[in-house]
């Protein structure tokens, strides 16, 4: 595509206003979404205040049974939204480069969450790829979201602190109980001193069977982390729903 100069670009702002990242409606300046998509991605819903799956509202929050047995190391999962609806449609599409815009919007909207609920990290982390993935594909959807909660929580992104190591099937591609296995040992903490004693904020899309969350957890404590949070832009239920 061709790259326009800033005059240029400022002057096509006048004539096409800015556009919602998800629906191209008008929006001000400052908005990378309209209202309505705001709140469409934000609307609060009732889940486990541990690991945020969906529980329904006469369902007491710290009686989830999926933590019961899970053994989490983890402080807490924060996540948008469960992954369904407009939610899901958008995590689809963030995964391209074409939507960086809606994957920083995202990003910027948990952001503000995490503000909210009073989540103060002293590091960002994402969840870090293989390098021969890195290779095919430019951006990384968990290092765009993470960028945006640095920038909102004006906190340290590191992207470099953590490593996979291990080329790891796709956990969506596999059953739940072969989760676990298949991200053992993937990780390793590449600078151990810069994570000692520090709270770490991991940053994905999408927290399903919690497999490779809990494995960066156990490294990062093992390593000297004082706490490990997660964020995500969607927990997802392991049902299409
Ligand atoms: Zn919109
Ligand atoms: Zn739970």
């Amino acid at each position: 595509m061709m790259r326009l100069s800033a005059p240029l670009s400022w002057a096509i702002n006048l004539v096409l206003p800015p556009e919602c990242a998800w629906c191209q409606r008008a929006v001000a300046d400052d908005q990378p979404l309209c209202d309505e998509c705001r709140q469409v991605f934000t609307t609060a819903t009732s889940c486990c205040q541990r690991c945020a799956m969906p529980v329904p509202e006469v369902v007491d929050r710290s009686a989830c049974v999926r933590c019961r047995d899970a053994g989490w190391r983890f402080d807490r999962v924060v996540a948008l939204g469960p992954y369904r609806g407009r939610l899901r449609e958008a995590i689809i599409l963030i995964k391209k480069p074409a939507f960086e815009a809606l994957a920083t919007s995202v990003g910027q909207l948990l952001g503000d969450k995490l503000l909210l609920e009073q989540i103060n990290p002293d590091v960002i982390l994402p969840v870090p790829n293989h390098w021969t993935r890195r290779l095919a594909h430019r951006t990384s959807t968990a290092e765009t979201i993470a960028s945006a909660i640095a920038g909102r929580l004006r906190k340290p992104l590191w992207l470099s602190a953590m490593q996979r190591v291990k080329r790891t099937k796709k956990q969506g591609m596999l059953a739940w109980s072969n989760r676990p296995a298949n991200v053992q040992h993937a990780f390793r903490v590449r600078r151990p001193k810069r994570v000692a004693e520090r709270h770490i904020l991991i940053v994905d899309d999408v927290f399903t069977s919690g497999a490779t969350a809990a494995e960066m957890t156990r490294c990062l404590l093992k390593a000297g982390a004082s706490r490990v949070t997660i964020a995500v832009a969607a927990r997802g239920t392991g049902s299409r729903s």
